[in-house]
């Protein structure tokens, strides 16, 4: 049974056309209890003007979510969630935005450093696989340190997917155990949580991000806030490699995943 997914897109997002209803007809259909829908606000990012933009209104996506909210209430939890491109200099005008609506829960991911999407061409012209590794974790301890209003960190290792694509999927964990380590200290400090996201094995890298060892390491920390998201841009994939995820977690130890509402956590147990 999958208990909740808590990283949705939908049309909404620049890079998603999905519409809300399916998604929550799909979630019905898959027998989920909760989701939480999670679409893209990425800011100061230098982007061409025929690129994708990742700008969230949030004046017309705030009321149309608590709408659907109510509207499936008998069937469905539905979470007013956001998925906010942090960078380090960002965390204040991330905290304010935030305070501003009622949001349930909210991801901080880093998919930009020095202004440039990491999965433009323009963020790996000029440096080596490692260096654009070094940058990018450095960009997301800043972040964590200067960003408070959030749940949990998203897809922490996800840079994989880009650039150096001969080592796929490949983190040098140990090259960057410190960092990491540096990382999830704060995290746990601040009492956020990270998240297993499945899109990783959708993408081809047979795994979650971040890779076991990470959420390992997140636990053997005394970390305790977890949540599962497919990071679906389309219905179908919501809910997918789910039981793997669920499976792992209990092979390491850990029994429950949690929940969020105005931003509070609660547990919900592994079944
Ligand atoms: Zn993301
Ligand atoms: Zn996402």
């Amino acid at each position: 049974m999958i208990i909740s997914d808590y990283h949705i897109h939908s049309s909404f997002s620049g890079d998603s056309v999905e519409d809300l209803n399916r998604i929550c007809k799909k979630a019905i259909e898959l027998g989920i209890k909760e989701i939480a829908i999670t679409d893209h606000m990425d800011l100061d990012v230098k982007v061409a003007e025929d690129d994708l933009n990742f700008y969230l209104n949030l004046d017309e996506y705030v009321p149309t979510i608590l709408k659907l909210k109510e509207f499936y209430k008998k069937d469905l939890d539905i979470k007013l969630g956001m998925e906010f491109g942090v960078q380090k200099h960002l965390g204040e005008i991330g905290d304010e935005l935030i305070k501003k609506y009622p949001f349930d829960f909210i991801i901080s991911s880093v998919h930009t450093v020095d202004k440039l999407l990491v999965d433009q061409k323009e963020f790996w012209n000029d440096k080596t696989r490692d260096e654009a590794h070094d940058k990018y974790f450095f960009e997301i301890l800043k972040s964590v340190e200067n960003f408070n209003q959030f749940s949990v960190q998203g897809h922490l290792d996800f840079i994989t997917r880009y650039g150096g694509l001969d080592k796929k999927g490949f983190i040098d964990y140990i090259r960057y155990q410190d960092l990491i380590d540096s990382i999830l200290k704060k995290l746990i400090s601040k009492g956020k949580g990270i998240e297993i996201n499945t899109s990783g094995i959708r993408y081809n890298e047979n795994r979650f991000y971040p890779c076991d060892n990470i959420i390992k390491r997140y636990f053997e920390l005394g970390g305790e806030i977890i949540t599962i998201g497919s990071d679906s841009h389309k219905a179908s994939d919501l809910g997918k490699d789910f039981r793997r995820a669920y499976d792992f977690l209990e092979s390491i130890g850990v029994k429950y995943i949690s929940s969020f509402d105005q931003l509070d956590v609660s547990f919900k147990k592994i079944k």
